[in-house]
């Protein structure tokens, strides 16, 4: 029989950055994340070759110091709670201080930082988990972190990416999840060298909408908003004549974070089942606000997912809060052709 034995930290370090890094649109999604904690008001998210070879994504957030670099890195290291408690009232999309660590130890990974009180920045290197350099160096304020190689000491993981056609739409997918998640933030995407999606940041979410979906579905929304004692939401819904053969028109956010909820997605499909097909599914773009304490954000490392109680009451809410937004739009009057 084999001895047992702990794994070394590289090891342990490898088998945890799977749970969070499972393609390059994880790290994507984690650094735009982290921007967005940080405060930036512009997020530019650069890739090459689907980001296997290059992700670049720029902020003009509040940076890190020079001696909270290297802590950033190690695992379970965060400035946004200090113990579980706070996670009742966590408003940052992170909390779990694993993105950094994870991400690189499976990447060369260089970082170039700069807050608003230092005069100089830092440009700080790591490859692998192994640090490189730590040296100042001129920066604007704000944060870079250019990922290079993912996966290049894991090949096993690196066996499973899709072509780089495919995994670049994963990624633009995740940037127009969170640049619709915050239409008071610039999101600016660039693949290939090419400007794929910029927004303006001007707080419009129509505008955003225009920008990712197109003139069809922004020509074609419907209002929404409502709230009840377990949440407040606002947002848009399509009308029942846009639909789509899947759920990726689909679109829900709970204070801020871009989730899956088998709850709210069943509310919706409930909602307009009497005037859409089978199989069919409308466009909905909704944000729910729900009161410190009555999520658990906690469920899953990539915290796509979140728990709350009252699901029954909840699901009936939103049925009845998109119906009434429904009904709403079909009392107005149609002008008869020719008057
Ligand atoms: P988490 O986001 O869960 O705290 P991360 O590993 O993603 O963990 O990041 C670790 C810490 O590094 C964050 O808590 C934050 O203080 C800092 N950090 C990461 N990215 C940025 C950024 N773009 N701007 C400023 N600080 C950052
Ligand atoms: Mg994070």
């Amino acid at each position: 029989m084999p001895n047992i034995e702990l794994l070394t930290q590289e090891t342990i370090d490898q088998i945890a950055a799977g749970e969070v890094v499972e393609r390059p649109a994880s790290v994507v999604k984690e650094l735009v994340e982290n921007a967005i904690d940080a405060n930036a008001s512009a997020v530019t998210v650069e890739i090459k070759d689907g980001g296997t070879s290059l992700i670049r994504i720029t902020d003009n957030g509040w940076g890190i110091e020079k001696n909270q670099i290297q802590k950033a890195f190690l695992r379970h290291s965060t400035s946004k709670i200090r113990c579980i408690d706070d996670l009742l009232k966590v408003s940052s999309l992170g909390f779990r201080g694993e993105a950094l660590s994870s991400i690189s130890s499976v990447s060369r990974v260089e970082l170039v930082t700069k807050t608003m009180s230092d005069l100089t920045g830092n440009r700080y290197v790591i490859e692998g988990s192994k640090e490189i350099s730590l040296e100042e160096i001129g920066a604007p304020d704000g944060t870079t972190f250019l990922v290079r190689d993912i996966f290049y000491n894991v090949p096993a993981r690196k066996k499973f990416l899709k072509s780089n056609q495919t995994e670049a739409a994963y990624i633009a997918d995740i940037v127009e999840k969170l640049a619709l998640s915050h239409p008071d933030i610039s999101f600016k995407y660039i693949q290939q060298n090419q400007t794929k999606l910029h927004t303006s940041g001007n707080g419009n979410l129509r505008d955003v909408i225009y920008h990712v979906y197109g003139r069809e579905i922004s020509a074609n929304l419907i209002k929404v908003s409502g709230s009840c004692e377990f949440f407040e939401v606002t947002g848009y819904i399509g009308m029942p004549t846009v639909s789509r053969g899947n759920r990726n028109y689909e679109n829900y956010y709970i204070n801020g974070r871009y989730i899956k909820s088998k709850v709210i997605a069943k509310a919706i499909e409930e909602s307009y089942k009497n005037y859409m097909m089978q199989h069919q599914y409308p466009f909905t773009m909704l944000y729910f606000t729900f009161p410190d304490g009555a999520l658990d954000v906690n469920v899953h490392p990539q915290k796509m997912e979140v728990r709350f109680d009252h699901q029954q009451e909840i699901y009936q809410k939103i049925v009845s809060i998109l119906t009434d937004a429904i009904h709403g739009q079909e009392l107005i009057p149609e002008v008869p052709i020719g008057e």
